[in-house]
């Protein structure tokens, strides 16, 4: 990087192009001062200082960006053009003219992927993803199944096989034990009309419990069997099903799905030539844009 001084600053009103492109973060960390770290006053806790954006790791931080006042530090230990490149062992502000922060870069480390609006519809044709499906991702509402836990799938379908016998088979002894208790109140059996009715209600009540079990494990099977790899599906659907066979599967959404469904369409090896590719074009460009200046 140069300073930007008249003679630039004339050069670049006489150039005739521009071009905007795309950084790595690579490029963005060497060409950084430093990372910004502060951004709109509610972040600060406690007695807001003056002005939260000049504060050191601010957006306006001297730190990051050199001094406001031409060869002064902030804290104004040195004063004067003699201490040209000193860094101020009590303010960390390097002297120089305040020009220089119109050319110094900051960068602001995200915690989470991020999309770049810019981009959002190149990135949909892409992963072959509609608008409104898009702006469901975007927004936190769509999450996708992108990994299935077969094994813990397969022990949720073995617990729900044996619980549903076990319900079974206690279904069947309750009757067989209400049969035996008639035969004690009823000795004449058969003959006796409220004892035919009453094993009747006992039969009826157990094929009922039977069928609701098989209903109950029908319903769990087929919820298990339907998570499939990519399907797609709301928060709330998400939670029930979670809440019920935990762990069964991973979802994601936000950037952080997109990013996922981007590596699976771009193998590795093709993402490493295309970051080459962008390499030599931001290399093409900080070229052009130099030789501008002389
Ligand atoms: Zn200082």
């Amino acid at each position: 990087m140069q300073n930007i001084n008249q003679t630039n600053i004339e050069n670049i009103q006489k150039s005739k192009d521009l071009v905007l492109s795309i950084s790595s973060p690579e490029s963005i960390l060497e060409n950084s001062s430093g990372e910004v770290m502060l951004g709109l006053p509610s972040l600060f806790h406690g007695e807001a200082p003056e002005d939260p954006l000049m504060e050191d790791g601010g957006l306006f931080s001297q730190v990051i960006f050199g001094p406001i006042k031409d060869w002064f530090c902030k804290c104004q230990k040195y004063q004067g053009k003699e201490y040209l490149d000193k860094e101020c062992e009590i303010c960390h502000v390097k002297i120089s003219s305040s020009d220089i922060r119109a050319e110094k870069m900051g960068h602001i480390n995200l915690p989470l992927p991020f999309v770049h609006p810019l981009y959002i519809d190149q990135i949909g044709i892409l992963i072959n993803v509609n608008k409104q499906e898009m702006e469901e991702i975007l927004n936190f509402k769509s999450y996708q199944i992108t990994k299935i836990n077969i094994e813990i799938i397969n022990d949720f379908l073995d617990k729900i096989n044996k619980e549903a016998s076990i319900r079974v088979q206690k279904a069947s002894s309750d009757y067989l034990k209400t049969g035996h208790e008639l035969i004690e109140e009823f000795p004449e059996g058969i003959e006796s009309g409220e004892y035919t009715l009453k094993l009747k209600k006992a039969s009826s009540e157990k094929v009922q419990t039977i069928l609701n079990i098989s209903q109950i494990k029908k319903t769990a099977q087929d919820e298990l069997y339907s998570l499939k790899l990519d399907s797609v599906m709301n928060k709330a659907d998400l939670d029930k099903i979670l809440q019920k066979f935990p762990n069964s599967f991973e979802s994601k959404t936000g950037p952080e799905l997109l990013e996922h469904l981007l590596k699976e369409i771009i193998p590795e090896n093709e993402v490493v030539e295309i970051e080459k590719l962008l390499d030599l074009e931001e290399n093409k460009y900080n070229y052009g844009f130099e030789k501008n200046l002389h």
